[in-house]
């Protein structure tokens, strides 16, 4: 699953198993509603992508991702 992490706090280190391998920028980017999940940071956020979910993107063309919980999507460009 996404996660969304801005510059300073970026190469997120994954759990249960999810290695983040390439960053894509939310739509509107940097003036997204996609902040940075780190403590208390409030930096737009860049959404990292797990190997599989690069995939998605490069082949697919998937544009919306889901973060690891159900509470919203995001979509990049
Ligand atoms: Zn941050």
């Amino acid at each position: 699953m996404a996660l969304s992490r801005c510059k300073v706090h970026e190469n997120p280190q994954g759990r249960n198993g999810n290695e983040y391998v390439t960053n894509v920028e939310p739509i509107n980017f940097p003036d997204t509603s996609s902040i940075c999940g780190r403590n208390n940071c409030n930096n737009p956020g860049l959404i990292w992508l797990t190997k599989e979910e690069k995939k998605n993107y490069d082949d697919d063309k998937m544009r919306i991702f889901n973060f690891p919980n159900s509470a919203t999507k995001v979509k990049v460009k």
